[in-house]
């Protein structure tokens, strides 16, 4: 089952209360394809990059069986550059610059080898650069994920909304969750996100958690708590990889299967947190994510006697 994914390659500069991480490789599409990876191998990425962004990075990718057809690289012009500094908690962070280089004047271009595509991740971007990938596409993919953030509600809100009209799922953080729908109750937030176009809300509490919403139906899952977080960046794509290549790997995109996609992708974010970069989803086998998924079972397992033991007047 084929998976489209868009989103930034770019270079990170991080600070967190433990050290700097000098200019290292980062962006959404690239913590997108290390994560979904794991469980599907023909991702078509599509992408941009400038001059400066290593070769060996693109050759790790393909190597995992990602595609990069739909990857431009501009040759007189340097790749988008992020930096961000997180709070003590870990759990918030300040931009402290976004420099959109090569992606000020980027056109996506789904080669035709893309077509047919079953899955479209659609990490987070220009809006209407995400709709200008839908609108490629020949056919619609069965299941659309979007990936957004507060700088594109600050600065491009009338492009987010056409876009959400077009998606199944939409992926936030609970105050991009309340910037959007100018509710504070979460329960609220995620009826009027539904009225905008997706049917599937999934709200990321960082090292709280994350809810999905469709309907009247909620679940919840906790993220794992890890003894040292020591770099949160990319997490929400590594959940989000995770998350859409699992769906994509059994073909199921029902509510229910929803649910161990979103265990999946905290798994794998539960990693992604542990080192600078991506440097520790370049490490990890399939036993690791094996254990660490047998982790959660266990954290949120418990037996309890309910119904016949209500009190009866
Ligand atoms: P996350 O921590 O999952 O929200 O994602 C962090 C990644 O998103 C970093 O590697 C950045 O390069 C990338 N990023 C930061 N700001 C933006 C933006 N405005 N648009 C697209 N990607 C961004």
């Amino acid at each position: 089952m084929s998976v489209i994914v868009v989103g930034t390659m770019a270079f990170d500069a991080i600070e967190t209360p433990f050290g700097k991480s000098g200019q290292i490789v980062g962006g959404s599409a690239t913590y997108l394809a290390w994560a979904a990876t794991n469980f599907v191998h023909n991702l078509k990425q599509v992408s941009v990059i400038g001059n400066d962004f290593p070769q060996e990075e693109l050759d790790a990718l393909a190597k995992r069986g990602v595609m990069l057809d739909g990857v431009e690289r501009k040759k007189d012009e340097k790749s988008f550059f992020w930096a961000g500094r997180y709070h003590l908690d870990m759990n918030t962070r300040d931009t402290l610059d976004t420099q959109l280089n090569v992606l000020a004047n980027f056109d996506p271009k789904i080669p035709d080898s893309y077509q047919g595509a079953e899955f479209l991740m659609l990490g987070n971007l220009m809006p209407k650069l995400q709709m200008s990938v839908i609108n490629q596409l020949k056919t619609r993919p069965k299941l659309i994920v979007l990936d957004t953030m507060n700088f594109w509600m600050d600065t491009a809100m009338s492009d987010l909304e056409k876009v959400l009209q077009q998606v199944d799922v939409l992926m936030v953080n609970d105050s991009e969750a309340r910037q959007l729908s100018g509710q504070f109750s979460l329960v609220k937030a995620a009826k009027e996100i539904q009225k905008m176009g997706p049917k599937f809300l999934v709200i990321k509490k960082g090292e709280h958690g994350a809810l999905l919403f469709h309907e009247n139906k909620v679940f919840y899952a906790p993220a794992l708590p890890l003894e040292d977080v020591f770099d949160p960046t990319g997490a929400g794509d590594t959940f989000a990889g995770g998350f859409i290549g699992h769906l994509a790997a059994t073909k199921d995109i029902s509510f229910e299967n929803m649910k161990t996609a979103i265990i999946k992708g905290s798994a794998l974010a539960s990693f992604c947190v542990e080192k600078f970069g991506t440097s520790r989803m370049k490490e990890i086998t399939q036993n690791d994510i094996e254990d660490r998924m047998r982790q959660f079972v266990d954290l949120v397992n418990f037996d309890i006697e309910l119904a016949n033991s209500a009190v009866t007047s």
